[in-house]
């Protein structure tokens, strides 16, 4: 992971002094909003794997939905590993795109038992993360957000995943440059915001872009940014 400040540009707003405390009112604000959300509770590093690669091109859901069908079907990731590749398709079928999933979620399997003698991967989250990282986007199929998902969700490392929503909203609000690309955008958030506020930020980034800063016609004049928010006064005076 880059330094902090790595080279994004300056994220500062009007009012705001500097990135940092932009990034605290942007927080203070969401919380108010949304909650402060519970990052206390760790998931299993396998299920946050494979439930991440399940989330591709669905919703929360249907990820769900489908990881619940294979884990039914199956009952252990031996079992998913080693099934013909059409049943898991069939399996995972509710959370869509079960063909091109189904093989890439068996390939990963595959190795990390190659390399670990079984699927048990809470060694990761004892490695530095440098390493950690590293070593989840070597296996197939994983990039930068599946990894990060797995490093803040399973092991609470101070990690961005960056989906959709966050891509979009962290743009609008200049937190990072427009031009950057998704897998960019990991590391620059991650460099933004301070560790103990990335998993708050993180799920109410996302309620933000769910509820208000919507892809298609975000709710500029309801929003608690919109002082702070460059995409969004342009919108507002626009009209
Ligand atoms: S002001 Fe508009 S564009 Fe900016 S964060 Fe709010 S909803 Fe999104």
């Amino acid at each position: 992971m880059p330094a902090k400040n790595a080279s994004a540009e300056p994220a500062t707003a009007v009012g705001c002094s500097s990135d940092h405390e932009l990034v605290l009112e942007i927080h203070e604000r969401l919380q108010s909003q949304y909650g402060l959300p519970d990052g206390s509770r760790r998931s299993d590093p396998t299920e946050e794997l494979i439930r991440t690669m399940l989330s591709q091109n669905t919703n929360d859901v249907n990820r769900d939905r489908a990881f619940a069908s294979m884990w039914d079907t199956f009952g252990s990731w031996k079992a998913v590993a080693e099934a013909p590749a059409p049943a898991l398709a069939e399996a995972i079928r509710p959370g869509g795109l079960g063909e091109i999933k189904a093989p890439r979620i068996q390939n990963a399997l595959r190795v990390v038992h190659e390399r670990c003698g079984d699927y048990d991967l809470s060694f990761v989250c004892a490695l530095a993360l440098p390493e950690a990282d590293a070593w989840l986007q070597s296996l197939p199929g994983v990039g930068p957000k599946t990894a990060a998902c797995v490093l803040l969700f399973a092991c609470g490392k101070p990690v961005m995943p960056v989906d959709t929503h966050i891509h979009r909203v962290s743009r609008r609000l200049g937190l990072i440059p427009d031009k950057t690309t998704a897998n960019a955008a990991h590391a620059l958030m991650t460099s933004l915001v301070p560790e103990n506020l990335i998993y708050p930020l993180h799920i109410n980034i996302i309620r933000h872009g769910r509820r208000t800063c919507r892809a298609g016609r975000p709710l500029c004049d309801a929003c608690v940014l919109l002082d702070l928010c460059p995409y969004g006064q342009k919108e507002v005076v626009a009209g």
